[in-house]
């Protein structure tokens, strides 16, 4: 599996994360940032390198 962790520092939740990886990430009732999983099969590298790329602030990392 490949580890995902996100800087909640960083992040203002714009929910482009969630948009492009809804089962990973989502936004909350109260507009923040959710992870749903620290996780991503090994077969999904492509998508999530998608995410670190499109994440504005730069907030998603592997491992
Ligand atoms: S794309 Fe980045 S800034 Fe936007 S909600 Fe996800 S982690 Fe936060």
């Amino acid at each position: 599996m490949i580890k995902v962790t996100v800087d909640f520092d960083r992040c203002d939740a714009n929910g482009t994360c969630a948009a492009l990886m809804p089962d990973v990430f989502r936004i909350g009732d109260e507009g923040l940032l959710e992870q749903l999983t620290t996780e991503v099969d090994p077969g999904r590298e492509a998508e999530l390198e998608e995410v670190i790329v499109c994440c504005p602030v730069g907030a998603i990392a592997r491992g």
